[in-house]
This record gives structure tokens, C-alpha cells and sequence, in this order.
């Protein structure tokens, strides 16, 4: 900035800083359809990013904190423990790190994307089309600072990107349920669950023992009621953990004894996390589980897998940048 004096320049030096992440790795995988960045923040803490490319869209999954207090077992972000909160411009920074690695895509296609249905240029999307709040950290836990990061992306004179295209995740905090209900942006919501039972989701997830499902469902419901958006419910399925039929039953049970609101469950069969002791349910399980509460009206799908072999899927991200370089080099 040679247009302005020196002498604030050097003040400027001293006091101020322009950038947030740096961008330490990024790894490929699924063709070069799926790329994740490993960013590190100005202290010793790293965060990570994920762009995913699929026919005509785009979605990037970003972090709002490095580490994760909310200690869900089967998940490898929680095993760092809380790290520290992501400034507004630390989360936005992760779209635009992905907007411009999704711009280079289309001149450096691998002929292997074309098993993910990408098939040359003209299916790469220009823009970003999805923002997804599904990275490291728990957002509802980082409220502020998440929702300025979505006033940033959306500004017309910043990213421009409309309300409808972003969706938060949260592992169920009723307090930021209740705020997001009053927010005039079209913001979407996905709460992870990932068992309908009481027992059960507590051993899983601690949060569990202080906003029991019942609350947490009364929150999603009065939600749902105020915006008349739907919401979806993430449910990670564990083998012989919140897999059976039975369990499939409590959920479809849960869901509907309060009468019907907008939503869509999403199975996700567990993506690996070392030392967990925990393994994925078969397809066979999945599928059952699947079509069980398709048949008591509990619209449900399977979440496509993208970048498991680059520890980059749902649940793996561990900002474990000697195993990341590695990988990578
Ligand atoms: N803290 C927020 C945002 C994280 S979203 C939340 O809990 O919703 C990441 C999603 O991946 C959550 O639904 C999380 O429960 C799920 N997840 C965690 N570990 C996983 C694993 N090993 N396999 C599959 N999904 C996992």
C-alpha cells in the first residue's frame, strides 16, 4: 500500500494484520473433486476446509472452531478437545479458499472424475453453490461470531450469497436453536441426532444430558412452526450401536408422535475414526434402516460418501498436519 505514508504503514505493520488462515495443505481426492485445505490460524491451531464438486454444484464445508468442545465419541474433531474460536473473517476465509481452488478445477480434470459424473468443464459450476457449517467445531457454540461470517458471505457488496444456500449443524444446543428461529435470514438447519434414544445418545453424545431428545425436538418442532423451512436430522450409523430396527422404530417413533413437521433424515454410515472401537453398519443395515422409515413416512436418504481417503469425510477432520504433509507429499 505504497499510497499511504510511511510512517503509518509501519504503524500499520506493528498493530494490524489483513489475513486470518494460512493455507498449509490441501489434499485431493475423488478425481480432484474433492479437495480439502488445511489452514493454520495465527497461534499454533489449525483448522480445515472441504470443497466438494459435483455435477452443476458445488458445496464447501467449513469450520467455526479449531477443536470442538462438545466431545461426541465417534467423532475425531472432538478428540482434540476445544481449541479456540474462529473470528467471522477466519470462517468466511474458508469460502473464499474454496471458491478460488473450485475456479482451477476446470483446467486440471482428472479423467477419474468422470466416475463422479463429471465428465469435462461444462459440469464444473463457476460459483460456489452451497456453504455447509459441518467442519470442525460446533457453531451454536461460536453463535456470534458464525452468524457475522454469514452477513460477510452474504452481503451483496461481499460474496453475494443468498440466505437459502447456507445450512448450519448443530449437535442439538436448544439456545441456538431458539435464536436461529427469530433470525429474518433464510438460514437452512441440521441438527445431529444419531439416536432417538435417551440412553443411547447421551453415552454418544454428552450434550445429550443437557438438552435431552424430547427437548431438543420440542426446539426443532416450535422451529419449524415459526419458519416453515425443513429441517434435516443427521444420524450416523454405528454397527451394533444405534443401528437395529428397533432403533430405527424409536426414531420414526419420535419424529412423528407430536404430529408431522417439514424434515428429512440423512444416514450416514460412520466414516473411520482411529481409536474409536466403533465400525460403520453394513450396506445391508443401512438400507434396512433406510427403507423402515421410508414405510412409516420418515422421508430418509443415504448421504453420499466423498473424501474418506483423504480424511476429509464427515467426522475425520483431526487437524493432523504431520499426517496431512505426509499424505500429501
Ligand atoms: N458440531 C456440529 C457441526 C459438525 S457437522 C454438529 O454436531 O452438527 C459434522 C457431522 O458429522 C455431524 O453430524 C457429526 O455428528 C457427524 N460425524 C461426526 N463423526 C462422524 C463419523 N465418524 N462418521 C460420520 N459422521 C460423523
Amino acid at each position: 500500500m505504497s499510497d499511504l505514508p510511511a510512517a503509518f504503514r509501519e504503524h500499520l505493520k506493528e498493530h494490524a494484520t489483513i489475513s486470518t488462515l494460512t493455507e498449509r495443505i490441501v489434499r485431493r481426492g475423488d478425481g480432484g473433486l474433492t479437495r480439502k485445505a488445511v489452514f493454520s490460524l495465527p497461534g499454533n491451531e489449525t483448522v480445515e476446509a472441504v470443497l466438494m464438486v459435483y455435477p452443476g454444484r458445488a458445496t464447501v464445508c467449513v469450520s467455526s472452531q479449531a477443536g470442538c468442545p462438545m466431545g461426541c465419541t465417534f467423532c475425531a474433531t472432538a478428540k482434540l478437545g476445544f481449541r479456540q474460536d474462529l473470528s467471522p473473517g477466519d470462517i468466511a476465509h474458508q469460502v473464499l479458499w474454496a471458491q478460488r481452488e473450485l475456479e482451477k478445477i476446470p483446467e486440471d480434470l482428472d479423467p477419474q472424475a468422470s466416475r463422479h459424473r463429471v465428465n469435462g468443464p461444462e459440469d464444473v459450476p463457476a460459483r460456489l453453490t452451497n456453504v455447509v457449517f459441518m467442519g470442525m467445531g460446533e457453531p451454536f457454540n461460536n453463535y456470534e461470531n458464525w452468524r457475522k461470517s454469514v452477513d460477510l458471505l452474504h452481503d451483496p457488496d461481499g460474496f453475494n450469497f443468498g440466505a437459502r444456500n447456507f445450512t448450519v449443524s448443530t449437535v442439538g444446543l436448544v439456545p441456538g436453536i431458539q435464536k436461529l428461529m427469530d433470525d429474518p435470514l433464510q438460514i437452512n438447519l441440521a441438527i445431529s441426532l444419531h439416536a432417538a434414544d435417551d440412553s443411547i445418545r447421551s453415552d454418544m453424545m454428552p450434550v445429550n444430558r443437557k438438552y435431552p431428545i424430547a427437548d431438543l425436538l420440542d426446539a426443532v418442532r416450535e422451529y419449524t412452526a415459526k419458519t416453515r423451512r425443513r429441517v434435516s436430522f443427521e444420524y450416523v450409523l454405528i454397527d451394533g450401536k444405534n443401528d437395529d430396527l428397533e432403533e430405527a422404530r424409536k426414531l420414526a417413533d419420535v419424529l412423528v408422535s407430536k404430529g408431522k413437521f417439514p424434515m428429512h433424515v440423512n444416514l450416514i454410515p460412520l466414516n473411520p475414526v482411529a481409536d474409536t472401537g466403533m465400525t460403520r453398519s453394513s450396506r445391508q443395515r443401512v438400507n434396512e434402516f433406510r427403507d423402515y422409515l421410508e414405510s412409516r413416512g420418515v422421508p430418509a436418504t443415504v448421504r453420499i460418501q466423498r473424501g474418506v481417503d483423504i480424511d476429509a469425510a464427515c467426522g475425520q477432520l483431526a487437524g493432523d498436519v504431520a499426517k496431512d504433509l505426509n499424505a500429501a507429499s
